[in-house]
């Protein structure tokens, strides 16, 4: 996968990364903000433009030399404007975090209101959760999900119009229905708010028209270029018709809060990748690659279900899915990630809504079907690894999670130890192994 130089002037890397790419073809990544970028994009990303610096905008450097990474940079923002829709787009920022912080800077003064999904009803750290710098340097208001599942727009309305926030946000990280972007927009007119979504995870989604685009109804757009869009780690923020027209000047205002506000020079070798990615995403096969993560979502989802296991909200309209536990007991994440990573299924504990236990010992499991879509995988697949999963989940979970701290060490290393020597678990190991064999990834 990677080239001589490497291999002969640093063994140990070299080493570490052939290990993670066996890794990679060996199993299957199911957490879903995690994708398999292109031989293309990870080539622009390991170009020569990593050495440039460029700090400013394309024609408006600080430095010399800049003729082709203002190419690069111009293909990158033209690229996204016609897989968006959109009528500004920022490509600069380093990744999703520092993408939103720009938005606060661009908008907000230190003290003022933004409200966003709480963290544990699936929500970003970014959207004001408090031990975040969104929660600490503004006042932060968030709002929740109902116990099915589904975002409670009465609550949000309500909030919006009692808080009356300068910024609102809709996007989250654990949320496995179609965001309501048309009724957020009402609210945040009416509330004369700033809207941002942040599609960090349905961007592929919606670049494919697998899901609804927020376009039409907010203000600012803000996603990671890592997650469904397939691209590099990275991020943008991008300004619709509707934000121009509430402001002006929204474009200039996030510019130069993202530089020099935020950042200094842009990371070009990251920019030429993000336009390979976003090409790629402009591709008509790039639809039924987005049309298949959510066909796949759902037919792991009626697997799951038909095997026992319980979702939150009962199914899926995206990539992802969120397992609820709490059948099993409390605090049972940990064991199903445990048991999951030993039959070769990675995947992320995750705290459900109203989660009885706590964020580090959370009763739910995150996962998704970005990667393995990207490997060829279909609802056939799908059907066999939710079966293999459940079987999991029943062998691991049933494992006592003691509620009492003192007690509790000995039992998870207890839990540990059976799931390291559950012989039903090596076999399915073998299974996923042989269903990797068959939708090989890098070798192809
Ligand atoms: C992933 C994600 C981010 C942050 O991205 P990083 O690149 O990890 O900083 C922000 N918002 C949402 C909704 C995300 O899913």
């Amino acid at each position: 996968m990677v080239g001589k130089a490497l291999k002969q002037s640093d063994k140990l890397i070299f080493g570490l990364i052939q290990k993670e790419t066996k890794r990679q073809e060996d199993g299957l990544e199911m957490i879903p903000s995690e994708n398999h970028s292109s031989r293309a994009v990870r080539e622009a990303l390991g170009s020569v433009f990593t050495d440039k610096y460029s700090e400013g905008y394309p024609r408006k450097r600080y430095y010399g030399g800049n003729e082709f990474v203002d190419e690069a940079e111009t293909l990158a923002i033209e690229r996204a404007k016609k897989l968006f829709g959109v009528e500004h787009v920022n490509v600069q920022p380093y990744s999703g975090s520092p993408a939103n912080q720009s938005v606060y800077f661009a908008l907000l003064n230190p003290g003022d209101t933004v409200m966003g999904q709480s963290l544990t009803a699936g929500g970003h750290l970014t959207h004001g959760w408090k031990v975040n710098f969104s929660g600490k340097i503004y006042n932060s208001v968030l709002y929740n999900v109902k116990p099915d599942g589904y975002l409670d727009i009465g609550e949000v309305r309500k909030l919006a119009l009692e808080h009356r926030p300068k910024l609102i946000w809709v996007g989250a990280t654990a949320y496995p229905r179609e965001f309501p972007f048309e009724e957020f927009g009402k609210i945040a007119d009416e509330a004369g708010a700033y809207l941002a979504a942040d599609i960090s995870h349905i961007a592929g989604l919606v670049a494919g028209g697998a899901h609804k685009s927020p376009v039409p109804f907010v203000h600012i757009v803000t996603t990671t270029t890592h997650k469904t869009l397939r691209g590099p780690r990275g991020a943008m923020v991008m300004v619709t018709r509707k934000g121009i027209e509430k402001d002006p000047e929204l474009p200039s205002k996030i510019d130069k809060a993202v530089f020099p506000g935020l950042q200094g020079g842009p990371h070009d070798h990251q920019t030429a990748a993000i336009a390979v990615a976003l090409g790629e995403a402009l591709q008509p096969q790039f639809k039924k690659y987005a049309r298949q993560i959510v066909e796949n979502s759902k037919a792991l989802a009626g697997s799951l279900m038909q095997n026992g296991i319980k979702l939150v909200s009962n199914g899926s309209e995206n990539h992802l899915l969120l397992i609820d536990l709490t059948s099993f007991g409390k605090g049972k994440g940990l064991y199903g990630q445990c048991g999951l990573e030993k039959a070769g299924i990675t995947v992320n504990k995750n705290t459900i809504p109203f989660d009885p236990s706590s964020p580090f010992y959370p009763s739910g499991i995150r996962l998704g079907t970005p990667a393995l879509t990207t490997r060829g995988m279909r609802e056939k697949e799908m059907k066999r690894i939710g079966k293999i999963i459940a079987e999991t989940l029943k062998r691991c979970c049933a494992y006592e999670f003691p509620e009492e701290k003192e007690r509790r060490e000995a039992a998870i290393a207890q839990a540990k130890e059976k799931i390291e020597n559950d012989r039903e678990l090596v076999k399915l190991r073998g299974e996923v192994l042989k269903l990797c064999r068959k939708f090989p990834l890098h070798s192809k």
